[in-house]
């Protein structure tokens, strides 16, 4: 199973991923992971990308597809892979369509979840007071700020990717505003 969910911050992206990772025994595929990993280890990747990702814009599509083409051609993505976070922009979803149709593959569905934006702003906040509250570290760019830029870096260049899956028939929309389970039931039905 070859699976893409899309959908703005805060959506709900990487719970379900998670879930569908222990459903499906295949990996959930994050650039933002990738990317936050690079920043960590200080790569050449991850120096250039961290004062982009602080401020919430997006990163060069190079950079990112060739991360992707890179981890999808590892041993543990072969009989499938969740994509979160990736692509945002139409070019990077047209590269995809390109680096899978080079090995023969093909994507079986694209999941995105459909949010009220009025309500991300409270969720990104509850989501860093969670992660203080378990002693862990809030992310850099979780704070209102950077959340307006990466808002609007999703509605200028992230959801223009919707449209280029409906096209193909290869799009099933989701409540992302249901609760959790619901919003479970309804992927696992649009992937039956
Ligand atoms: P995420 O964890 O998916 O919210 O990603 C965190 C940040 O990493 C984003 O705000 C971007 O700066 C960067 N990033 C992650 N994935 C991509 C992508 N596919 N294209 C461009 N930038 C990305």
């Amino acid at each position: 199973m070859k699976l893409i969910l899309l959908g703005p911050p805060g959506a709900g992206k990487g719970t379900q991923a998670k879930r569908l990772v222990e459903l499906l025994n295949i990996p959930q595929l994050s650039t933002g992971d990738m990317l936050r990993a690079a920043v960590a280890a200080g790569s050449d990747v991850g120096r250039k990308a961290k004062a982009v990702m602080d401020a919430g814009g997006l990163v060069s599509d190079e950079i990112v597809v060739g991360i992707i083409g890179e981890r999808i051609r590892s041993d543990d993505a072969r009989s499938g892979f969740i994509l979160d976070g990736f692509p945002r922009t139409v070019a990077q979803a047209e590269a995809l369509d390109h680096l899978l149709e080079q090995r023969g593959l093909k994507l079986d569905r694209v999941i995105e979840l459909k949010v009220d934006e009025a309500a991300l702003l409270a969720r990104i906040e509850r989501r860093a007071a969670e992660t203080v509250a378990a002693g862990g570290t809030v992310r850099a760019d979780d704070n209102p700020e950077a959340f307006k830029v990466r808002l609007e870096a999703y509605r200028a260049q992230t959801a223009p990717v919707s449209a280029y899956y409906a096209r193909s028939g290869r799009l099933s929309a989701v409540d992302g505003m249901a609760p959790v389970a619901t919003v479970a039931a309804a992927i696992d039905a649009a992937l039956a």
